[in-house]
């Protein structure tokens, strides 16, 4: 479908001669800086004042390359493109655009959001429209950079239509002319695919990387934001990975450099697969080799020693507190099976292999990951997940076995041991869930507190260490508790 509508862009004679409103600003050398964050932080308000979502956030966007913002469900990817674009203003810190510090939104940019945001009475055309209109361009030319737009994307035939009348992937191409129409210097796409089922977004992804590389994409940038290892390595030249503990910093940045078209299967691809996924299980302190030729190039996919990892994190045991060590939403069935998977594969084995043959996205796993490597019941080294001797035992064990073993291990886990201890202190009481709350809130956003909440009471009854009455909004000692510290 692209290159269809790129035989008629050509056919037309058409690269770009810009007609938005970009037109009137001099076309950015590949290179030169477009957008620019400096010292960037972002907080939103929580019960105890402002709660840090990204801090320090100093990144540049230049013309000629994609970026992809890759990190963990919450790690402050949206709210940083939100701050880029200027649909937010930033709590300290700049944001500027070719230079110029931003006071609203962002001239130069236009968005294409996950939900497609598509408004429901206007057909396709007048949706792609809308955002000409906003910028007071005249109707016909209107009309006429509609057309294109909705050519480029394959979208020709279907002006007319409503957006019901669309699939998911229809209606996303309607969501991407709408912005490419504006002709942004940079094109903001956040997680713009995974509303989509896995055909349509390959295909969509690909006419997007075509159109990309045959350079007649009427935008200089493209910033991604993603939580898909592979699609931030399929499409970006640079992957920004952000952190989240405790709030979104950059923890690395990866130059890609890979020839494009990408193939999946090429052991460079892989290697890099591998890499940014340690990067994003933050267990990698990667020893990188001085400076420059640490990049994308050979080595760079070098294994990580057991023995680092292992030391890294006992000194971190000790440290343990609610606030540093926010628990991962994963239920006691999601790491239970995670864990037996890995144990019926000898108690070791590589996770992108695994996600593979399972039809997901690492990612998917992570928090499964993170709750296995909490409860000390495995540990990540290099590529792969191995099962520690607790964990082999819980893995291995029956039902009635399995739930004090889980116990012993859940009451090292900061969240479940303040609420057991908080009960233990006042056996005949209970505490009410949002004493709790107030004391997460210091620490997280309400979001982040409700998530973890919820993965206390299910580990802490399964563990049957507390009950929580969901009416009364209260945790009580377990009567029955078959474990106590
Ligand atoms: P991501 O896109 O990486 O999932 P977000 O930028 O959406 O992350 O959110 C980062 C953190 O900020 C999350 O903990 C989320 O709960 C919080 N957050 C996002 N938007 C708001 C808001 N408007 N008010 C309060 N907290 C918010
Ligand atoms: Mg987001």
């Amino acid at each position: 479908m692209a290159l269809k509508a790129l035989r008629k862009l050509r056919t037309l004679g058409a690269p770009a001669t810009p007609t938005g409103p970009a037109a009137a600003v001099p076309r950015a050398a590949d290179g030169d800086v477009l957008l620019e964050t400096v010292g960037l932080t972002k907080s939103y308000a929580g019960a105890d004042g402002e709660l840090p979502v990204l801090a320090g956030i100093d990144l540049k966007i230049r013309a000629g390359e994609i970026v992809a913002l890759l990190g963990k469900s919450g790690s402050g990817k949206s709210t940083l493109l939100r701050c880029m674009a200027g649909l937010i203003p930033a709590s300290s810190g700049t944001v500027s655009y070719r230079g110029e510090p931003l006071t609203g939104a962002n001239p130069g940019t236009a968005m294409v959001f996950q939900t497609f945001a598509l408004l429901p009475w206007l057909t396709v055309q007048q949706n792609v429209e809308l955002g000409l209109e906003a910028r007071g361009v005249p109707a016909e030319e209107r009309a006429r950079a509609a057309v294109q737009a909705i050519d480029l994307i394959g979208l020709d035939g279907f002006e007319s239509a409503y957006p019901k009348e669309l699939s998911g992937g229809m209606r996303q191409r309607v969501g991407f002319a709408r912005a490419l129409v504006v002709e942004p210097d940079v094109l903001m796409m956040d997680e713009p695919f995974s509303a989509l089922d896995v055909l349509t977004a390959e295909n969509l992804r690909g006419e997007l990387m075509e159109l990309w590389e045959s350079g007649q994409f009427p935008t200089r940038a493209v910033v991604l934001v993603t939580h898909n290892i592979e699609e931030a390595v399929l499409m970006a030249d640079r992957i920004v990975v952000l952190g989240s503990r405790p709030y979104g910093t950059i923890r690395e940045t990866v130059e890609v450099g890979l020839d494009r078209p990408r193939d999946r299967d090429a052991p460079a691809f892989q290697e890099l697969i591998d890499r940014v996924y340690r990067i994003m299980t933050g267990r990698a302190k990667e020893t990188r080799l001085s400076g420059a030729g640490a990049g994308a190039g050979a080595g760079a996919g070098a294994p990580l020693r057991a023995e680092t990892v292992e030391s890294a994190e006992s000194a971190d045991q000790d440290k343990r507190t609610v606030a540093g060590t926010p628990l991962p939403a994963a239920t006691v069935d999601g790491l239970s099976g995670l864990a037996e998977m890995v144990a019926h594969r000898g108690g070791r084995c590589d996770l992108a292999d695994l996600a593979d043959e399972l039809g997901l996205d690492v990612d998917d796993m992570l928090p499964q990951v993170d709750a296995l490597d909490l409860l000390g019941f495995a540990r990540v080294s290099g590529d792969d997940l191995v099962l520690t001797e607790a964990g082999t035992a819980f893995a291995e064990a029956d039902v009635q076995t399995s739930k004090p073993l889980f116990a012993h291990a859940a009451t090292e886990v900061p969240l479940v041991k303040l609420i057991t201890n908080s009960l233990l202190q006042r056996p005949e009481a209970a505490v009410r869930a949002g004493f709790f709350r107030d004391l997460l809130a210091h620490h997280f956003t309400s979001e982040q507190v409700e998530r973890q909440l919820e993965t206390a009471t299910d580990w802490g009854r399964y563990a049957e260490l507390y009950a929580y009455d969901a009416d009364r909004q209260e945790y009580r000692l377990d009567e029955g508790a078959s474990f106590r510290t």
